[in-house]
């Protein structure tokens, strides 16, 4: 039936029929809020790019924690700022670890709030990277400084010259930092760490590193200590991200050199994103989840489709600095963006969304 027969207007004429016919609904009980864990005690330090957000001490933790949980918000995941770090992320895994210490404090005052651990190395290395680093037996790109050197020899005069130099001590600098992530010698690190969160009451592992073959090591790791019933959360599709740029302050995570596209993502790839996924599954992973979640919408979407595991999304730091900002120059309403915002990551597919807005948004579905 074609119009005038049918209209579609007739169905959005007031709020009680719009209501009637929602296709997609949000629920606090969907949110998970990311939290940053620091020492020292009543510390509430706001994160200067993710206004509203906290460096908060155990004991502001759990405050935090206990208002969540009063909003209907049924999990917060946990990430930790160490005092210390080195090259084998002690504080990753040791049980005194900062994370390990909020988890046993946030379980004995909020014990019906589900704790979620992400497991990674970055926050707990000097290097800030998520794995063991090498130097590379062969400087990668020495071959290509090489190339250069005879470019800007071949370069006369001007500024095309003084371009020719930069970009020769652009990649000289890069060829003495040639270095490798190394996957297999991480994943020892990363099963440590999970067992001591299990330990200290963790009741989920995040795996965030996208080492090879991480998610088999944790799930051997967490049998063999006993903790047959943790599941994990796999961040299975996890992109090399701009919009990671406001966490790294947050977390204090930045690699000191290089990026970390030899691990995480290309944003290019919607196929190997199922490959990775559907790796996790096979290696035991409990749920997935696709970071970041609004530029990758047709990864969740697709996700969704090709699988049955519960799927989550990220909605990551410089999603919500982004809404945070237009919002406070008056350019978008903050609410109803912030709403929009969720909605589509949940029409996209995702059941579990973790957002720093769970709280704000809990309020508002209330
Ligand atoms: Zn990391």
């Amino acid at each position: 039936m074609a119009f005038p027969i049918t209209r579609l207007r007739r169905l959005r004429r007031t709020a009680e029929l719009r209501n009637m016919v929602c296709e997609t609904r949000l629920t606090p009980d969907a949110f998970v809020y990311p939290m940053f864990v620091c020492p020292g005690e009543g510390v509430r330090k706001e994160v200067r790019s993710m206004p509203g957000v906290f460096n908060l001490s155990v004991d502001e933790a759990v405050k935090e924690a206990r208002e969540v949980h009063s909003l209907g918000v049924l999990s917060v995941i946990l990430f930790g700022l160490p005092d210390k770090k080195d090259e084998v992320a002690t504080g990753a895994w040791a049980d005194s670890g900062i994370v390990q210490q909020a988890t046993r404090a946030i379980k004995r005052e909020v014990p019906g709030l589900v704790l979620m651990g992400d497991v990674c190395l970055c926050e707990y290395m000097s290097h800030g990277h998520c794995g063991i680093v090498k130097a590379a037996p062969t400087p990668q790109s020495l071959g290509a400084a090489a190339l250069d050197t005879r470019t800007a020899a071949a370069v006369r005069d001007g500024a095309e010259k003084e371009k020719a130099i930069d970009k020769l001590a652009g990649s000289l600098a890069r060829a003495s930092q040639a270095y490798e992530i190394v996957n297999d010698a991480s994943l020892e690190l990363l099963a440590r760490t999970s067992v001591s969160l299990a330990k200290a009451g963790m009741d989920i592992i995040a795996p965030s590193d996208m080492m090879d073959g991480r998610v088999a090591a944790i799930r051997r790791a967490l049998d063999e200590a006993g903790f047959i019933n943790t599941p994990i959360l796999s961040y299975a599709a996890k992109f090399a991200s701009g919009f990671y740029g406001p966490f790294r302050e947050a977390a204090d995570s930045a690699p000191q050199f290089g990026d970390r596209r030899s691990y995480q993502m290309d944003g290019a790839n919607v196929r190997e994103a199922m490959r990775e996924i559907e790796a996790d599954i096979e290696e035991g992973a409990d749920m997935i989840m696709v970071k970041p979640a609004m530029p990758y919408l047709d990864v969740i979407a697709a996700a969704r489709n090709r699988f049955d595991l519960p799927l989550a999304a990220y909605q990551v730091s410089g999603e919500y600095a982004m809404i945070e900002a237009a919002a406070r120059n008056g350019w978008i309403e903050r609410e109803r963006v912030m709403m929009e915002s969720l909605l589509s990551i949940r029409r996209a597919g995702a059941s579990v969304i973790l957002t720093y807005y769970a709280k704000d948004a809990a309020k508002l579905l209330s």
